[in-house]
């Protein structure tokens, strides 16, 4: 064992429905524009590009029910309902009609957005890594088993902000679905047990103000709650 000489950090975890045993997280990925209404509304054309990711850190994970601090430096912050898929089994180069076999689980997820810093990183050229990737930017109720679970192919995804509807999509309306998502981003990445893949977001992404509350609910997941202060 390694010496390490400040204690080392403590590993991220999200929760596990019906279980006190939780899911250590290893990477989280993200895909860009995955559901048509949503890309139009950002001002792209849905039909021409293949998937593209980009990433959070592990420590950014939030558990349901949390009260967090209103994110720095954004006046715009925004939500961003998601299916997440947890990976289970390693892989690289996995065929889509094989990517199902990697998971481990699902839940409910926030892609939470500094839309006002990422509009500028777009304007210059610049990646957008701090528009994403910032503290508690990635909001994750209770993983559901897959082999309890199944795999989610249809199901409402809603948000709420103080009890507004906001976004009302359907996870069957993905652009790329999830085989297709493993199996693009394994041929860039290997993947491992730990590993998040947020899936995208449908139309209606919109502003958390301070003092409320953003619920993300997909059918027969767990949904996941944050509160900013
Ligand atoms: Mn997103």
């Amino acid at each position: 064992m390694a010496q390490f000489i400040l204690p080392a950090p403590p590993t991220p975890s999200v929760a596990i429905q019906n279980s006190s045993a939780r899911f250590a997280v290893r990477r989280i990925f993200c895909v860009g524009r995955n559901y048509a209404d949503h890309a139009r509304e950002m001002g792209n054309d849905p039909d021409r590009e293949p998937p593209f990711f980009f990433t959070k850190p592990a420590d950014a994970v939030v558990d349901d029910g949390v009260t967090l601090p209103f994110p720095l430096q954004t006046e715009n912050l925004h939500h961003e309902a998601e299916l997440v898929v947890a990976i289970g089994t390693e892989g690289t180069a996995i065929a889509a009609d094989q990517a199902l076999n990697h998971i481990w689980g699902y839940a409910t997820g926030n892609d939470l957005t500094r839309r006002d810093m990422q509009a500028m990183a777009k304007d210059m050229r610049r990646p957008w890594d701090l528009s994403k990737g910032f503290d508690y930017s990635a909001a994750c109720g209770a993983l559901h088993p897959a082999a309890e679970f199944g795999h989610p192919m249809r199901g409402r995804i809603t948000t709420h902000v103080d009890g507004a509807l906001r976004q009302d999509g359907d996870i069957a309306d993905m652009i790329w679905p999830v085989a297709d998502v493993i199996a693009y981003l394994s041929n860039s990445v290997r993947l491992a047990a730990g590993d998040l893949i947020y899936t995208g977001t449908p139309a209606g992404v919109g502003r958390i103000e301070r003092g409320q509350s953003c619920t993300i609910a997909i059918d027969g997941l767990s949904s996941v709650t944050t509160t900013y202060l």
